[in-house]
């Protein structure tokens, strides 16, 4: 984007900015088959549809800056007390906000990678310092290295579960074995934005809700822009201890969950039933891409999400540039892989069938 600028003036903009990538989400056209934002495909629900012009309605007024009749049902269907649940605009905003709650020059924020790119951004833009831990050779999160990298001046750890972008997933006794070695005090923000989506075995189930229990410093992270279908209206929260509750209420920018938004997550939550049988189609078409590309020959992640990672190496922005042109918008990160969302069979089929020319 360029535009008028002063003439060899350097604007009082922090410096350190200049080496930071901004985000850049995928990148769409009219008629695309869109694979790139593990969105889903449907548009809302009727229900969700009649709630939102409700809303609508009334947006001359500011919404509930607590978000008080989403955090009551939220609580309600979670078993937890209102005390230990945030809504955010989108669970992005709540990784932000935990970074700004417990770190700033001088610490460390500890994760696996590669993982969500917020994750190290926002770490930098709160001027802290990002600790990353390669995920194993299977692009699942090294748990043990993980704990070996904290340190005293770690303040905050986030475990993407599945991991973002390679839909893998964590196993259950080696996450309590990660709890149990680091120190009680540490916040550990376990990132669930696909949970719904998870038909793990008996060895990677996890009830992060349940371990809250034992561990307090463990937060839960949840959006209803993926299973729930709210991406555009941005909605997420966190479920963690009152006193993290408190001190994210104090970093929350003013009415940044906005009236349609809460609405809609209200009216879904009560439609869930609905909304997550979609996701077992989702699993069972995860299973039959991930098998028809492994097929083909591609080097496929075990995926627990709503996308599938390809380790693609040095052909993974050529690879996303010729899907582009077929009309397929998937993700690359260059260097490393791809990752496709898997949504309806028809765009999954469509998927295929460009990832089939590709290799052959
Ligand atoms: N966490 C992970 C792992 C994600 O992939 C995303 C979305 N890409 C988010 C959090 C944020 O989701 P939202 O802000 O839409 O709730």
């Amino acid at each position: 984007r360029e535009g008028p600028t002063f003439d060899g003036v350097t604007l009082r903009i922090r410096p350190d900015l200049d080496s930071l990538p901004a985000y850049v989400p995928g990148k769409t056209f009219p008629g695309a088959v869109k694979l790139a934002s593990n969105e889903v495909t449907e548009p809302p629900l009727p229900a969700v549809a009649e709630a939102i012009a409700a809303a609508a309605a009334g947006i001359n007024r500011y919404p509930d800056n607590g978000a008080v009749a989403l955090t009551e049902e939220l609580a309600k269907e979670l078993g937890v007390t209102t005390a230990e649940v945030q809504a955010g605009c989108g669970s992005v905003t709540l990784c932000q906000n935990l970074i700004t709650i417990t770190s700033g020059p001088g610490d460390e924020v500890l994760f696996g990678w590669r993982s969500f790119e917020t994750y190290p951004l926002a770490t930098r833009v709160a001027g802290a310092t990002p600790v990353q831990v390669p995920l194993t050779g299977d692009a699942v999160h090294d748990l043990e290295a993980m704990a070996a990298a904290v340190t005293d001046r770690t303040r905050l750890v986030f475990i993407c579960n599945p991991n973002n972008p390679t839909g893998t997933v964590v196993e259950a006794q080696a996450l309590r074995t990660f709890l149990e070695s680091v120190p009680g005090d540490l916040l550990v923000a376990f990132d669930e934005a696909y949970v719904e989506y998870v038909r793990a075995d008996e060895a990677h189930r996890i009830d992060a809700l349940a371990l809250r229990r034992e561990f307090p410093n463990l937060v839960v992270l949840r959006t209803f822009s993926k299973a729930y279908g709210l991406a555009g209206l941005r909605v997420g929260y966190a479920v963690a201890d009152p006193q993290v509750i408190t001190a994210l209420g104090k970093v929350h920018i003013p009415f940044s969950v906005n009236s349609v938004a809460q609405a809609a997550a209200i009216a879904a939550l009560g439609a869930q039933d609905q909304l997550l049988a979609r996701t077992d189609a989702v699993a069972v078409e995860r299973e039959r891409v991930t098998a028809a590309l492994r097929g083909f020959g591609y080097r496929v992640a075990d995926s627990q999400a709503n996308f599938v990672w390809l380790e693609l190496g040095a052909d993974a922005a050529p690879f996303a540039t010729a899907a582009t042109e077929s009309g397929v918008v998937v993700r690359p990160f260059a260097g490393e892989g791809v990752r496709v969302t898997v949504t309806v069979p028809a765009e999954n089929d469509a998927f295929l069938a460009f990832a089939r020319s590709w290799i052959s």
